[in-house]
């Protein structure tokens, strides 16, 4: 079995001869690279929250704050409801076991133990935590994952809503400019229709391209539905966010597909607003402002820019 060497373990147990001899035991199996001990449950504690540590091996009965209180303890505390606690316990206290188990430890080793056993159970949990923390790593990558439009790599609408929320409460805190962008392919259904829905799926990708390609770095770019994509331009006046669109719009008119799609001439209509002239205050308005004047652009023929007065 491969454990990572990269683990680290805390030996609770007010008997040093019987930490000596846990220490000597993982030592020779190679398993971890940190050891920690304590002599009491209130010293156990306090290392363990100065450095956490893949699994605890703990005795039950020690002066002051014993096994029991030691895990009692743990569970005040989420971040170590995942660290395993491994019980030293005497050959006869079956009570005891049962007792710390339902406290919450993982399991038990008899003392005086079989280094074998000790050495098999620790291997055992010391996997399970491993498997735990590459889980949680996979959940947080995840999360992330999840801002993203898996078509396009974009942001997707979630994450846009959030980030569009902060921008307005800065900008109206601030007093800083803010301009939104709306971006809607012209006749996109069509697209689909003559060439079929894999190959539209190719020009939102390329859309996607081009108008990341078009924004400064601390621009936003985001699919906010089917093929209507919005940017969030921090800082950008008025005019500016209309430069940004036409360069935009200029873009996807100049753009040249290859292959099932080398007829196709794409244009797009664009809708611009700025939260400082218009005076809205609120997120949807603030939409609803470019989303107008994105009607107006289509209304006027489609392939131009519309701002909002
Ligand atoms: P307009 O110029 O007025 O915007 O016309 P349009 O055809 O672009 O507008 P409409 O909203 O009627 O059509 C949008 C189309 O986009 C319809 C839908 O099938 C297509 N669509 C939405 N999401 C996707 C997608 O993920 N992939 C592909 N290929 N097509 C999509
Ligand atoms: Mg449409
Ligand atoms: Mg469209
Ligand atoms: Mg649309």
């Amino acid at each position: 079995m491969s454990v990572s060497m990269n683990n680290s373990v805390l030996i609770i147990d007010d008997s040093e001869a019987v930490r000596e001899k846990v220490v000597k035991t993982l030592e020779a199996f190679n398993l971890f690279s940190r050891f920690y001990e304590a002599e009491d449950g209130l010293d156990g504690f306090k290392k363990l929250l100065a450095s956490p540590v893949d699994i605890i091996l703990c005795d039950l009965e020690m002066p002051r704050i014993d096994g029991f209180k030691f895990l009692g303890m743990m569970k005040s505390r989420p971040e170590l409801k995942d660290t395993p606690v491994i019980l030293l316990t005497g050959r006869g206290d079956r009570e005891l076991k049962v007792k710390g188990l339902e406290l919450g430890a993982s399991d038990y080793i008899t003392k005086p133990f079989d280094v074998e056993e000790l050495v098999a159970r620790v291997k055992v949990h010391l996997k399970i935590k491993n498997l735990q923390d590459d889980l949680k790593r996979t959940n947080e990558l995840l999360l992330e994952l999840s801002n993203t439009d898996h078509l396009t790599g974009l942001f997707n609408r979630r994450y846009l809503m959030e980030a569009l929320g902060k921008e307005v409460q800065r900008s109206v805190r601030k007093k800083s400019n803010l301009s939104l962008l709306v971006l809607d392919i012209d006749h996109f259904k069509k697209v689909n229709d003559t060439y079929g829905h894999l190959q539209g799926d190719i020009v939102l990708q390329r859309v996607s391209q081009l108008l990341q390609k078009e924004l400064r770095t601390y621009d936003t770019a985001a699919r906010y539905g089917g093929e209507e994509f919005i940017a969030i331009l921090p800082a950008a006046t008025l005019d500016e966010a209309i430069f940004v669109a036409n360069r935009v719009r200029t873009a996807v008119q100049g753009a040249k597909f290859s292959g099932d799609l080398s007829e196709l001439s794409l244009t797009a209509s664009l809708g611009v607003a700025n939260l400082t002239a218009s005076g809205v205050r609120t997120v949807d308005s603030f939409i609803k402002l470019a989303d107008d004047a994105l009607y107006r652009a289509k209304a006027n023929g489609r392939n131009r820019v519309e701002s909002a007065e």
